[in-house]
């Protein structure tokens, strides 16, 4: 029997659903409309613009406790949210290393937030994606069915997991338990010094330390030196450290360089050492006929991390790590807790317990974007853009070299070109005048690239990873670089700059 007060309370429960379902069914229409049209006008707007006062003002303020509705804060997204992205969805932008995404993809997590399930290990149809599109990437890496994998929110992520398996694999006691504290010897990781600064991270992290990283040094072709990385380690065993895994880089973040995967895996072989490869920049390559082949060897590495949201255009955040032993996998990262406990049958009966393979309980469903992309465009398109983007990154260094005015930096074996203007006379403090040129072509939202240094001097950075690009803008881009940095230098000239 429901007493009155039972009564009143069940006429006043309230769920955080529409009470106008057409209503928000007609501003969800509007929605998709205006992004597709968003999207396909890209080209038509500036690669980059800061964010104006008035937006920026407007985007300050206190927690709103009575809501407007759906109508006014979609409007106030239009006005002061959707015209200020980072830029990368823009054909011209190519700073640091970041994916352009794509229409189906935005859709996609639509969906994958309407399901919104916690892919954690449930016997639900988003873990059997997740293990599908696992599936795929081991095949498509060249890897063993039986390999374990985890996607994760990048690249930085996936090299952390990577690396706590190596570390927890080569450890000889047992570090999740004692922690790093109970080593009887310093353990030690190798890779070149244009190791991502994740891998130093994830050092940090593991408590092993920054210093425990060693760095050796690259040949003229920006990859890790042999000679000098087997002599690091015969060094460090004498010194009593106890080296535990080297990480090769398939495509460094500087210049795209892709280390000599065959030889360091051979090596990890004679030396007992886990082998972990970064391949946030290049692994995808290997959709790609034309780009598998430099990559050759990453399938011979325990694990491989790499970032669908860069070169795959998959939309933030989806980066993958992939274990070749299933076991020492699990061993890493499995939790006991009665909360957690596996049933017999019931929705904790089946599914595989993905928050055992990582840091994350609670998880999204990252695999759906994937899962959905890759089913309607295919690994040959993707593939194929990619190569396009390494034809594209040729063709603009040998215009880079063809212009007196211009100085190719590093060999280009990928997608990035780093290079400066030297102008004609050179100018007098070229790594100054490159700087205020990237700062320039970004600020009239021309195009983004980004920066680097290389052998101490200042590089404008253009990596190509990006679907949209066509050699039309790379065209308007060096033309308007040249403009901009004569500009420069005749600024620098009368010295006011
Ligand atoms: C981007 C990048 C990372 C880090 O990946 P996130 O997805 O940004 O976390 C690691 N290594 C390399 C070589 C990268 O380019």
């Amino acid at each position: 029997m429901l007493t009155a007060t039972d009564k009143a309370a069940a006429t006043q429960e309230a769920s955080l659903d529409p009470e106008d379902w057409d209503g928000l069914r007609a501003l969800g229409h509007r929605m998709v409309d205006d992004a597709l049209d968003y999207l396909r006008s890209v080209r038509e707007r500036p690669a980059w613009q800061s964010p104006p006062p008035a937006a920026r003002d407007r985007l300050r303020g206190s927690a709103p406790t009575q809501g407007q509705g759906a109508e006014a804060a979609y409007r106030e997204f239009v006005e002061n949210v959707l015209p200020y992205p980072t830029g990368n969805i823009h054909p011209r932008f190519w700073g640091w290393v970041i994916g352009s995404g794509t229409p189906l993809g935005a859709l996609t997590e639509m969906l994958a937030a309407t399901m919104n399930p916690n892919v954690g290990g449930f016997d639900d149809a988003a873990g059997l994606l997740e293990d599908q599109v696992l599936d795929w990437w081991k095949e498509l890496l060249g890897y063993p069915k039986s390999a374990s994998g985890l996607l994760v929110s990048g690249g930085s992520m996936a090299n952390l997991v990577g690396l706590a398996v190596a570390r927890h694999a080569q450890a000889g006691f047992d570090v999740r338990k004692a922690g790093q504290a109970a080593a009887p010897r310093p353990m030690r990781l190798y890779a070149s010094t244009e190791v991502h600064s994740s891998v130093g991270k994830a050092m940090e992290l593991l408590g092993l330390g920054r210093d425990a990283l060693h760095l050796v040094p690259v040949d003229a072709e920006y990859r890790i030196d042999i000679p000098a990385l087997e002599k690091a380690i015969a060094d460090d065993r004498r010194a009593g450290t106890q080296p535990f895994a080297i990480v090769g880089s398939a495509g460094t973040v500087n210049t795209g360089a892709i280390d000599d995967l065959e030889a360091l895996g051979a090596l990890c072989r004679r030396e007992g050492l886990h082998f972990h490869v970064d391949g946030a920049v290049g692994a995808l390559g290997a959709l790609s006929p034309d780009l598998r082949p430099r990559l050759r060897g990453m399938e011979k590495a325990d694990s491989i991390a790499f970032d669908p949201h860069k070169w795959g255009h998959f939309p933030y955040e989806a980066g993958c790590i992939l274990v070749r032993d299933a076991e020492k996998h699990l061993a890493t990262f499995a939790a006991q807790a009665d909360y957690l406990a596996k049933s017999e049958g019931g929705i904790a009966g089946g599914g595989k317990r993905f928050a055992d393979r990582g840091p994350q309980l609670s998880r999204g469903f990252r695999a759906l974007k994937i899962w959905m992309v890759m089913k309607a465009t295919g690994t040959n398109r993707l593939g194929a853009s990619m190569a396009q983007n390494v034809a594209q990154a040729a063709y603009l260094a040998q215009r880079v070299e063809a212009e007196k005015e211009l100085e190719l930096l590093a060999p280009v074996p990928l997608n990035i070109v780093c290079f400066r203007y030297r102008g004609k006379p050179a100018v007098a403090d070229a790594d100054a005048l490159n700087r205020a040129l990237v700062v320039a072509i970004q600020e009239a939202g021309i195009a983004v690239p980004s920066s680097t240094i290389l052998g101490g001097r200042y590089a404008i950075r253009v990596c190509i990873n990006n679907h949209r690009t066509r050699r039309e803008d790379l065209d308007l881009f060096l033309r308007e670089t040249l403009r901009l940095g004569r500009d420069l230098q005749v600024k620098e000239a009368h010295g006011h700059r």
